[in-house]
């Protein structure tokens, strides 16, 4: 299928071939859309820009999506690239640091959670505002959220909290654009093995948990992930907005 044909995709969050914004950019460039890649780290470099050779993208630039300056380059890159035209925007990023993470969440620092909710959830904004000049009737953005924003997962620490936030501040962008014709959704995902899920103590634990005890009793993979993300950002979910889509096997249906 090429339900993507002629779009043009603004893609954040690429650490690896891990990374779930990996799996979705390659499902939209298999659906014939054009990408433009953001990975956050000049470290992650040697592994991004072979993926982006491979993916055929336009550009693959470094940006850390807390530095407005950095964001301005993307989105002048992108519009020169695009023709001025973003068709999709995936936003599948977090950052929380390592010390609120192994500690009580008592102690979650003050300066920890101001970057941990400006990286994970205001970056939302500032990047959908980025985009809006860009985007047409029937542009599309989508978030990666977690289970831990509803309900308390243990060892997700302050991550919960920036997902709470996160999936807020998705339904306020889905009100505020939705007169542009633009919608704005999110995909829970159940636990997937990738570099960010490595920094949550008792991932292992986690990721094993759900699977036993998720209604339809499996793991969840990148590719579950990206074909719910290429149907929420496609015109086959043309009157969906606001919404947070549950890739999880089930598991957030359960009440024990
Ligand atoms: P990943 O490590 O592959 O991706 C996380 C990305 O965030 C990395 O590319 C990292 O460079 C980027 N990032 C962090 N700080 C940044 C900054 N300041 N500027 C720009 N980029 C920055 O891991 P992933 O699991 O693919 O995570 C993608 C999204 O999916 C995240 O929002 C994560 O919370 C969410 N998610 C993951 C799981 C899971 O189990 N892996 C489950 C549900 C939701």
């Amino acid at each position: 299928m090429t339900r993507f044909a002629d779009k043009n995709a603004l893609v954040f969050g690429i650490a690896n071939d891990h990374s779930i914004a990996y799996a979705i950019a390659t499902a939209l460039a298999a659906e014939g859309a054009q990408l433009g890649l953001s990975y956050g780290d000049e470290r992650l470099a040697r592994r991004v820009e072979p993926l982006a050779a491979t993916l055929n993208a336009r550009f693959c630039v470094r940006a850390d999506v807390g530095r407005e300056e950095d964001l301005e380059m993307v989105f002048a890159t992108a519009a020169e690239a695009f023709g001025g035209r973003i068709d999709v925007l995936v936003h599948s990023l977090a950052y929380a640091d390592r010390d609120d993470l192994l500690g009580p969440f008592v102690e979650t620092k003050r300066e920890g959670f101001g970057r941990a909710l400006d990286i994970s959830a205001y970056s939302l904004i500032s990047l959908t505002r980025r985009a809006l000049p860009f985007m047409v009737e029937g542009s599309s953005v989508l978030t990666l959220s977690y289970y831990g924003a509803e309900k308390v997962v243990p060892g997700y620490k302050v991550m919960g909290p920036a997902k709470a936030a996160l999936e807020s501040v998705m339904r306020y962008l889905a009100v505020d654009v939705g007169a542009k014709g633009v919608r704005v959704n999110a995909i829970s995902a159940g636990p997937i093995r990738t570099l960010a899920a490595a920094g949550i103590p008792g991932f292992r634990d986690m990721q094993k948990a759900a699977t036993e005890r998720a209604p339809l009793g499996r793991t969840i993979t990148t590719a579950d992930v990206a074909r719910s993300a290429v149907f929420l950002l496609s015109d086959d979910a043309a009157a969906t907005t606001g919404e947070v889509l549950h890739v999880d096997a089930g598991y957030h249906l359960l009440g024990q």
